[in-house]
C-alpha cells in the first residue's frame, strides 16, 4: 500500500466513524426506545465514535503500519456490541456502518480478510443475546441480513481492489522501468513540452551540456541550439508536432554552458496520449564532436597534401568541376597553370629529402603569396603544383606567371648555402565552356613539356599547334619502339679522312630510321624523343655492339679504319655503359683503340663530375673518346685539361663559315692549336666544299668529315667503297674522298 492509499484510508475511516457517531447521535432521539434502553448512554457512544473518528482523521497513516488501518473494526464492533446491548433495538442503526467497515476492509486487506473478520461480526451481534431473548432476537434478526451483505461486499471489494492495484502496480512499474532508462541512459536524454521547454533531463545531457542537477528545467531547448541550426530544428519540431514525421534524426551544433560549441547526434520523437494528440517531445542527444572532429580531419586529409598543407589532385579536380559547373554558359575563361620546379631531382640527390622538403615548403608558401584571392594552388606530388584561376581576364594569367617567376628570383636558403629556384609553366586558357578538368590538366602538362624542352625557368602557353606537334611526338615515340623491335634502325656510315695523307682512317656510325614508305628518317627526328622516353640507352647500346661489328668485319676485309659511335647524355648517366662497352668490344673482337666513342659539351654540363668518372672508365676500356661538335657549348679551356679526350670534332657551323668571315677562321686557327698544344686530334665536321677542305687542311686539322669527302651510307656501301676485302696495305682504293684531295 503506498503511502498515499494508507492516508486515504484512514482518512475514510474516521470520515465514517465521525458521520455514523453523528448519525446515531441524531436519530436516536426521534426513535422509539426500546423499555429498558439507555438513549443517553448511547448518545454519549455515539460522541465517543465521533470522537475516535476525528482522531483517526488525524493519525499520520502513511507512517502507521499496515495492520493498523484495522484499527476502525474493534472500534465499530464494540459500537455494535454496546448499540445492541444498550438500546435493545434492532441493528439497523449501525448497519451501514459495518457494510462500510467491511467494505474497507476489503479494500485495504488482501482478499479474504472479510471472511476472516466475520466471526467477529457473529460475536458483535451475538454479545447483546446474552442480555435476554429480546435483545437474542433482535441481533439475530440485524446478524441475518448484514453478515452476509458485509461479506460479500468485503470480498468484492477486495475483489475489484485487487484487480486495481495490480492495474495500479503494473502502471507504476513501467512508469518506474521508464525513468530509470530515462535518467541511467547513457546518452543524453530530454523531455521537451509543446512550448518548447524543457521538462525532463537526465544526468548525462547535463554532463554533456555542462550543467548542473536540475538546470536544464524549464529552459527553452531552442536557446541551447546554435544560431544557425536553430531554423531546421524549428521545421523538424513542426514536422514532428504535425504528424508529418514520427521521428527525426539530425547532427546539430549546440551551446555548452560555458559557451563552446559541441556536435550532437539528435534524435527525436514525440509522445502522445490516449486520442493521439501530441503532449510532449522526447530527445536523444549524443555528443558526437570527437567523432566529427576525427571525420573532418580524415576528410582535410584525403583532399590535402601531407608535406605543405596545400590542397591535392582530389581536392583540384573537385574544385574545377564545381567553377565549370557554376560557370555554365557565361563567357567566361578559366586558366590552369601546370609548374615543375627544375633540377629539384638535383636537390634530393645532393642535399638529402629533408631539404627537398623544406624547399617544396618553402616555394608552396611563396607561390600562396603571388596567386590571387580564388585561385585553387595545389600540389600534385613531387616537385609538381598547380594552380587554377576559375575567372581570368587579359592579361591577368601572365602577370601570374610574371609574379611566379619573380618569387622565386630571391633564391632559397638550402643546407646553409644559397640556391635558386626556376619552374618550368605550362599554361592553358580556355573558356569555360570548352573545358573540363582532365582536359585542362593534358593541355597544361603539353605546354610545360615544352617550357622544359625549350630550356626551362620559362612559361608556355598552350596552342592547338603544340597539341598537334605533341601528338605526332607521342606517334614517334610509338613507332620508335616498335622499330627495335622490327629492325628498323640502321648504322649508316659517313668516312673520317686524314687531311695530311688523305687517307680514310675512320667513320662515323650514325643512326637512320627505315621508315618504309615514309623514307629513312634522320636522327634530328627522333633522337629527342629517343632522349626524352630513355629509348637512347638501349638504342645506344645496339649501336655501339652494331659499329664494333661493322669495324671488326672491315678490320678482317683488311682495312683498319676506326670506328666513332655517338653517345647521348642519357647513355653516360646509365649505370650499364662502361659494360656494355666492354661487352661490344669482347663480342666483335675489335681491338679498343679502334672504338672511338664522341660525347657533346652537354654531357659535361649536366653533370661533371659523374661524367668525368664515367669517361676515365671507358678511357681505361683503352677506347678513343671525341668532344663532338666543339665550339657550341660553353666550350670551357677548362673540359679539354681535366677531361681524357683524345680528339676535338670543330662543329659544322664553324666550317661552313670559314672563307666568309675571319673571325671563323680565327676561331678555327686557334681551336686547332690549343688542340695541338694539348695533343688532342682535330677533327672538322661538315665540309662542304673545296676550299674549306683547303682552309682547314692549311689550318692543320687532322681529319676532315664531310659531304664533300662523301656522305654518310649503309654499312654494306660504305665496304664496297673503303673496305674491300683484301689482303694487306692501307685504304688507298679508288673511292671520292681520293678524287676530292687529289
Ligand atoms: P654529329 O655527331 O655531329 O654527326 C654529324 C652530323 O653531320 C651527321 O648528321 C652527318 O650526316 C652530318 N654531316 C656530315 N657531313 C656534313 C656536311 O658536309 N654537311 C652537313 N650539312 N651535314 C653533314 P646526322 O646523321 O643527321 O646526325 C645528327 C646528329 O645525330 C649527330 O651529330 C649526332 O649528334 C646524333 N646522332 C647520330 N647518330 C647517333 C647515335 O647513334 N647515337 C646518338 N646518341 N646520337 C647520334
Ligand atoms: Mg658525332
Ligand atoms: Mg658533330
Amino acid at each position: 500500500m503506498t503511502s498515499t492509499s494508507a492516508r486515504t484510508n484512514g482518512r475514510l475511516a474516521g470520515v465514517l466513524l465521525v458521520v455514523c457517531g453523528l448519525y446515531v447521535m441524531v436519530v436516536t432521539p426521534f426513535l422509539p426506545a426500546a423499555p429498558d434502553a439507555h438513549p443517553r448512554v448511547l448518545l454519549s457512544l455515539a460522541a465517543v465514535a465521533a470522537a475516535i473518528g476525528l482522531a483517526f482523521w488525524l493519525v499520520p497513516w502513511d507512517r502507521w503500519p499496515r495492520w493498523a488501518t484495522l484499527l476502525p473494526v474493534p472500534v465499530s464492533l464494540t459500537l455494535i456490541a454496546a448499540h445492541g446491548w444498550l438500546i435493545g433495538a434492532d441493528g439497523y442503526r449501525f448497519g451501514p456502518l459495518f457494510m462500510v467497515v467491511f467494505a474497507w476492509i476489503g479494500n485495504t486487506q488482501p482478499r479474504g480478510s472479510s471472511v476472516a473478520m466475520s466471526p467477529l461480526l457473529v460475536v458483535a451481534y451475538g454479545v447483546p443475546a446474552l442480555f435476554g431473548p429480546q435483545h437474542a432476537a433482535l441481533a439475530i434478526g440485524g446478524a441475518i441480513y448484514t453478515i452476509p451483505i458485509c461479506l460479500l461486499l468485503g470480498e468484492t471489494v477486495a475483489w475489484v481492489s485487487y484487480q486495481n492495484r495490480r492495474a495500479v502496480r503494473a502502471e507504476h512499474q513501467t512508469a518506474e522501468f521508464l525513468r530509470a532508462a530515462f535518467d541511467n541512459a547513457s546518452i543524453g536524454s530530454v523531455a521537451i513540452d509543446l512550448d518548447g521547454r524543457i521538462i525532463q533531463a537526465n544526468r548525462v545531457l547535463e554532463q554533456v551540456l555542462g550543467y548542473g542537477q536540475g538546470e536544464l528545467l524549464g529552459l527553452e531547448i531552442l536557446d541551447l541550439v546554435h544560431a544557425d541550426d536553430q531554423q531546421s530544428c524549428r521545421v523538424h519540431g513542426r514536422r514532428l508536432l504535425s504528424g508529418a514525421a514520427t521521428t527525426m534524426r539530425a547532427e546539430r551544433r549546440f551551446h555548452r554552458r560555458d559557451g563552446s560549441l559541441i556536435w550532437v547526434d539528435l534524435s527525436a520523437s514525440m509522445t502522445v496520449d490516449q486520442a493521439g494528440q501530441p503532449t510532449s517531445m522526447v530527445a536523444q542527444i549524443q555528443d558526437v564532436t570527437e567523432r566529427r572532429a576525427y571525420e573532418s580531419n580524415l576528410t582535410y586529409q584525403a583532399l590535402h597534401d601531407d608535406l605543405t598543407g596545400l590542397p591535392n589532385r582530389v581536392l583540384l579536380l573537385d574544385r574545377v568541376r564545381g567553377a565549370l559547373a557554376r560557370a555554365g554558359d557565361q563567357p567566361v575563361s578559366v586558366a590552369l597553370l601546370y609548374l615543375d620546379l627544375d633540377n629539384f631531382k638535383y636537390v634530393n640527390d645532393s642535399h638529402g629529402h629533408a631539404a627537398g622538403d623544406a624547399l617544396l615548403v618553402d616555394i608552396a608558401q611563396r607561390l600562396s603569396s603571388v596567386i590571387r584571392e580564388g585561385d585553387t594552388l595545389v600540389r600534385l606530388g613531387g616537385d609538381e603544383f598547380v594552380i587554377f584561376c576559375d575567372e581570368v581576364h587579359d592579361g591577368q594569367v601572365d602577370a601570374l606567371s610574371g609574379r611566379i617567376h619573380g618569387a622565386l628570383t630571391s633564391g632559397f636558403e638550402l643546407a646553409g648555402s644559397r640556391f635558386v629556384a626556376t619552374v618550368s609553366i605550362g599554361i592553358v586558357v580556355i573558356p569555360a565552356t570548352d573545358a573540363s578538368a582532365d582536359v585542362l590538366l593534358r593541355d597544361a602538362d603539353t605546354a610545360l613539356y615544352e617550357a622544359k624542352r625549350r630550356g626551362r625557368a620559362r612559361s608556355q602557353l598552350f596552342t592547338p599547334e603544340l597539341k598537334a606537334r605533341t601528338t605526332s611526338r607521342v606517334q614517334t615515340e610509338t613507332d620508335l619502339r616498335g622499330a627495335l623491335i622490327r629492325h628498323e634502325l640502321q648504322l649508316w656510315y659517313q668516312p673520317e679522312v686524314e687531311l695530311a695523307t688523305g687517307d680514310t682512317v675512320g667513320a662515323e656510325a650514325l643512326l637512320r630510321w627505315d621508315r618504309g614508305a615514309q623514307g629513312i628518317a634522320l636522327p634530328g627526328d627522333f633522337i629527342d624523343i629517343a632522349e626524352e622516353t630513355g629509348l637512347i640507352v638501349t638504342i645506344g647500346e645496339w649501336a655501339v655492339r652494331e659499329a664494333c661489328h661493322a669495324a671488326a668485319r672491315w678490320l678482317a676485309a683488311g682495312s683498319r679504319l676506326r670506328i666513332s659511335v655517338n653517345l647521348s647524355s642519357r647513355q653516360l648517366s646509365s649505370p650499364g655503359l662502361v659494360s656494355s662497352v666492354r661487352d661490344a668490344l669482347a663480342a666483335s673482337r675489335l681491338p679498343s683503340s679502334l672504338l672511338c666513342l664522341e660525347v657533346t659539351e652537354s654531357v659535361l654540363i649536366d653533370d661533371a663530375e659523374a661524367a668525368l668518372g664515367v669517361l676515365r672508365e671507358l678511357k681505361a676500356c683503352g677506347v678513343k673518346l671525341a668532344l663532338d661538335d666543339f665550339g657550341t657549348g660553353y666550350s670551357s679551356m677548362s673540359y679539354l685539361r681535366q677531361y681524357p679526350f683524345d680528339a676535338l670534332k670543330i662543329d659544322r657551323s664553324f666550317i661552313s663559315d670559314l672563307d666568309a668571315t675571319t673571325e671563323d677562321t680565327a676561331l678555327v686557327t686557334a681551336i686547332v692549336d690549343m688542340a695541338e698544344a694539348l695533343g688532342l686530334e682535330t677533327v672538322a665536321e661538315g665540309v662542304e666544299r673545296a676550299d674549306q677542305l683547303e682552309v682547314v687542311t692549311a689550318l692543320g686539322c687532322t681529319l676532315a668529315q664531310g659531304f664533300l669527302l662523301d656522305r654518310p651510307m649503309p654499312e654494306d656501301q660504305f665496304a664496297r667503297r673503303y673496305a674491300p676485302v683484301r689482303t694487306a696495305g692501307p685504304s688507298t682504293v679508288d673511292v671520292p674522298t681520293r678524287a676530292v684531295l687529289a
